[in-house]
């Protein structure tokens, strides 16, 4: 198994790690601080670094996704050195592209709270845009929702998380929006990402991803288009400024 160090530490950039195993399919580590691509997020890149013998090597790395047994795959760029198994590596993070993700990601739990009762049917979140799917007949403008994200982004709104068990989550399925993606679900417990207040969140839902700390930190967040995708299903752009 990776220990995934995203899951307790988003802001975390580089971690020293072992490597478990090395192949053109990936390498594996005992730790990582690698988002494996999952629930609409994609896979962090940046690189391993280690020393081998004199010299300095690095194994850029192209994606991150989920291995066998609860593992992260990092796999490397084409016609990189891979470093042996057994040796001590650090993984960094390119910390700017995975900032932008999180910021993305949290503005997606906002866009969701502006549109509430409706299932999302599918999303992608990308470092310059993103997209949500709505099952929706009719849909605000997108001045109107890129007025509320602004404002509740200036509202600087806490971004936590608390964990309930599988059997909560099964008696309020209400919690779940996203239709498309199942929840990540372990050892009996479910981790929700609740944005704003305790006792009246702004936005409260299972989630497995990575979030600025406080919705402030996502900067300017426009919604540039939205499309009819069929008959209900709207899909709204999100354009992130900077
Ligand atoms: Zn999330």
């Amino acid at each position: 198994m990776t220990e995934m160090l995203f899951r307790t530490d988003a802001y975390a950039r580089d971690c020293r790690a072992k490597v478990l195993s090395a192949g053109p399919e990936g390498v594996v580590l005992d730790r990582t601080v690698f988002y494996a691509q999952g629930g609409g997020q994609p896979g962090d890149t940046g690189w391993l670094r280690w020393t081998e013998g004199e010299g300095a090597q690095e194994m850029p790395v192209a994606n991150a996704v989920k291995g066998e047994n609860g593992t992260v795959l990092h796999k490397p760029a084409e016609g990189a050195p891979l470093p042996a198994p057994g040796a001590e590596v650090t993984a960094a993070l390119d910390w700017e592209r995975r900032h932008r993700l999180m910021r993305m990601h949290t503005s997606l739990h906002l866009l969701c709270s502006l549109i509430p009762g409706a299932g999302v049917t599918g999303g992608q979140i990308g470092a310059e845009r993103s997209r949500l799917d709505f099952d929706l007949a009719e849909p605000p403008t997108k001045e109107w929702l890129s007025e509320r994200l602004a404002a509740l982004a200036a509202a600087d709104h806490p971004v936590g998380e608390q964990w309930i068990t599988e059997a909560e989550l099964d008696e309020n399925p209400g919690l779940v929006r996203t239709l498309s993606v199942k929840p990540p679900r372990g050892a009996g417990q479910v981790r929700l990402v609740r944005i704003g207040p305790d006792p009246a969140p702004v936005d409260l839902q299972p989630c497995g991803g990575t979030h600025v700390r406080r919705t402030g930190e996502i900067g300017t967040i426009t919604v540039t288009k939205l499309e009819n995708k069929g008959k209900q299903n709207r899909r709204v752009y999100l354009v992130l400024e900077e």
